[in-house]
């Protein structure tokens, strides 16, 4: 296969490429220069009923196809994507900002690692048995749901995309699934290599739009019975409210506002190699960056002295360039959201460290979106820039003296979806992983996943849980069966 990115995208219906019904299309913009390179369909509820009605005539014949052959085809998605890594690569770094060399060694291998871990993973689920003694055995089936809905961000597109569609592939369901309308490129090669797996035809519809009409037109359809979605907390408040009258199953991955709480006794140097990446990679534009960094204060001064002097020495600018650090913000509309939150910051009585403006590199990003990595501090644990989320490459620095202080900092936000703790004392470490309201903790380490442990946050992080067989669980429903000796 020969993949590159057209000027018009096309939704995926049915195993065709379609236009959409309304003849509409959204300006696909590179944020990186600032300017349209593609058309993205403008799909409406017209679309969703044409991709619900595929997935319906697919659905009988893909949920008994032998898990042997589901298998097959989601490993030669998997194989697929691995082979056209660079032109994904581009794709995604194109539609969202992120330095190339990231898109090459994060997003698209982890795409294809979703891929063919839901496809293994389908030949080894396993279902329970009860047994009552002399009376009775219960067994317990997990069968397909039906159709089921996948929503996903603009942050880590390819990614988190793949990380909903392949375990609800692999459990037997037909998919209708929209990717952010900010960055639809990598999802629109996804359905031509699906095509190339011998996919069926209208097991997987992706359908590109905006929310309010195209993905709540997902949510509020009445044969689509689960909704798997990751994207803010605003957005997943109207999804409940859409779906719990409904009864659909949901599963919500939300923001986060995410401690980073740093001993003295810490491995210094590693620590900061990670504190680095864990508040900037992806322009700080992950859910689980550490955008609240906790100091204990006998290390403060030390930590911010060297903390600042590594931030300054992060090259912001061309995503396509090998030595680039820091990719472009990934709109406009983000952009100026960010900005506005530095601006707050300082209207609140923060100092800036570090950072705090635009960037303008020469030549061909000229016109685009870039913010100098910014690092804050003199502010308190209750003021909105430390209760609110940025999703942008803005930190604060907070010190305390004991591990209440620390606790007490740390849990006090609306979120909890992740948080690192950095010490080498491993009492400490668990008694701190047990107290921190979060739903991932990480000890002296960042972003090390395991595909097959549970994913999600607590508070306003979300709902439920994904990866592994949590996400398998999710994606069928169990019926007990008993049988009376
Ligand atoms: P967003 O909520 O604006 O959009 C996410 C997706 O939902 C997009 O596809 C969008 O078109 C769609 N959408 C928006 N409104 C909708 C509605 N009413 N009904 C149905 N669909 C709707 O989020 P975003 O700006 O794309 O992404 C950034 C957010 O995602 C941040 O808050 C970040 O923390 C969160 N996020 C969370 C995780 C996680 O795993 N918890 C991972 C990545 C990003």
């Amino acid at each position: 296969m020969n993949l590159h990115a057209p000027d018009t995208i096309a939704n995926y219906i049915a195993g065709n490429l379609q236009a959409p019904i309304n003849g509409k299309y959204i300006d696909n913009i590179n944020p990186a220069t600032g300017s349209v390179y593609s058309q993205i369909p403008d799909s409406d509820k017209d679309d969703i009923e044409e991709a619900v009605g595929a997935a319906k005539a697919a659905f009988p014949l893909w949920s008994t196809t032998p898990g042997e052959e589901r298998f097959k085809i989601l490993n030669r998605i998997a194989e697929l994507i691995d082979a056209n890594m660079d032109a994904l690569a581009l794709a995604e770094t194109n539609d969202n900002g992120k330095p190339l060399w990231l898109s090459k060694k994060v997003d698209i291998p982890r795409a294809s690692s979703n891929f063919r871990f839901f496809a293994t993973g389908l030949l080894h689920f396993a279902t329970e048995s009860h047994h009552m003694e002399d009376k009775a055995v219960n067994y317990t089936l997990r069968q397909p749901i039906g159709i089921v809905g996948c929503i996903s961000p603009w942050n880590l597109p390819l990614y988190l995309f793949t990380w909903k569609i392949a375990p609800a592939l692999a459990a037997g369901n037909c998919v209708i699934a929209k990717p952010s309308e900010v960055t639809p490129m990598t999802s629109y090669l996804l359905g031509l290599i699906c095509m190339e797996a011998g996919l069926p035809a209208g097991v997987l519809n992706i359908v590109h739009g905006g929310g309010p009409k195209c993905g709540a037109a997902i949510v509020a359809h009445p044969d689509i019975k689960a909704i798997s979605f990751t994207g803010s907390t605003r957005a997943g408040k109207e999804i409940a409210t859409t779906a719990a009258p409904m009864f659909k199953k949901i599963s919500l991955e939300l923001g986060g506002k995410n401690p980073n709480l740093i001993f003295a006794d810490c491995d210094w140097d590693k620590m900061m190699r990670t504190t680095i990446q864990s508040s900037f990679s992806n322009q700080g534009e992950i859910c689980l960056c550490g955008s609240r960094i906790l100091i204990e204060e006998s290390i403060y001064e030390k930590f911010k002295t060297e903390f600042v002097a590594r931030t300054k020495k992060l090259t912001v600018g061309d995503p396509l360039d090998e030595q680039t650090r820091q990719g472009a913000i990934v709109s406009k509309l983000h952009y100026d959201k960010v900005m506005s939150c530095i601006a707050l910051a300082k209207e609140e009585g923060g100092t800036i460290l570090t950072g705090g403006s635009s960037v303008t590199p020469e030549g061909r990003c000229s016109t685009g979106y870039f913010i100098q990595p910014t690092v804050i501090e003199g502010l308190g644990p209750h003021c909105r820039t430390n209760m609110e989320e940025i999703f942008g490459p803005v930190v604060t620095l907070q010190s305390f003296k004991t591990e209440e202080e620390a606790l007490m900092l740390a849990n006090t936000s609306d979120y909890g979806l992740a948080a690192t703790i950095w010490t080498q004392d491993v009492s400490r470490a668990n008694r701190m992983a047990m107290k921190v309201h979060s739903g991932i903790i990480w000890v002296n380490c960042w972003l090390l996943r395991d595909l097959r442990t549970p994913f999600g946050g607590f508070k306003n992080s979300g709902v439920g849980r994904e990866g592994g067989w949590d996400a398998m669980r999710f994606f069928t429903e169990p019926k007990n069966v008993c049988i009376e000796l």
